[in-house]
């Protein structure tokens, strides 16, 4: 009996295609993120706060991954930055293909920083490399306390944790003591920054994070 394994064939180009994707960030001196969590977690909304802190300082552009809409797409491109929009048609997560195709539009002009904004959900994107220089995982305290160890994966791949809508943590049950003791067990090096997409609270640190990112990346390859 012959027995092909799909998702390890798929995953094998996805490999060589996110390859490719890396050494064009790199040769354009652009830092790439992946920005991924569960639905209305606030990607977008953090998307827009730190294009606010961040656009007059350095150059943004915004890869908008969504499964059929392009809502989230006009309310970045009202901010002022280039934006692709890259429509799954249902599928559940992006791949490096459909990252290089929009980074290929995208890039016209020289950009310092590409957020790629993965579709929400917690499980696949965590599987495919698109290329990008760092993962960056949100979590929102309305969420729960269980999403860390249920989903370890995507926890452990990220090298920040946002934990959005603490404006709200007096009106939940969420623990922050219980979900920092759950990431020290699962990613002990993740860096984390609490912020508000609502109120703005810990957005300029995480926007200066950003900045001493994108400047590193540049000096090194200077
Ligand atoms: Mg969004
Ligand atoms: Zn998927």
């Amino acid at each position: 009996m012959v027995q092909v394994n799909m998702q390890s064939h798929i995953l094998g180009a996805n490999e060589l295609l996110a390859r490719k994707n890396r050494s064009l960030f790199g040769g354009n001196k652009v830092l790439a993120l992946n920005l991924m969590s569960s639905p209305g977690s606030g990607k977008t909304t953090i998307l827009e706060r730190t294009i606010e802190t961040l656009g007059d300082k350095i150059k943004i552009g915004v890869i908008e991954g969504d499964l059929y809409t392009d809502q989230d797409a006009q309310r970045i491109e009202k901010k002022g930055v280039r934006v692709v929009q890259i429509n799954t048609e249902g599928t559940c997560h992006l791949d490096a293909g459909m990252v290089g195709k929009a980074y290929d539009t995208l890039a016209t002009d020289q950009l310092d920083l590409v957020f790629i904004e993965n579709v929400g959900n917690l499980v696949c994107p965590a599987e495919f490399d698109l290329g990008e220089d760092f993962r960056v995982v949100v979590i929102s305290i309305t969420e729960g306390n269980d999403k860390v160890l249920k989903y370890p994966l995507i926890f452990r791949e990220a090298r920040v944790v946002l934990v959005n809508k603490i404006d709200l943590i007096d009106y939940t049950d969420f623990s922050m003591d219980r979900f920092l003791n759950d990431l020290q067990q699962v990613n002990p090096s993740a860096q984390v920054f609490k912020v508000s997409g609502r109120t703005g609270e810990g957005i300029n640190n995480w926007s200066q994070f950003l900045l001493r990112e994108v400047r590193d990346k540049q000096s090194n390859l200077a």
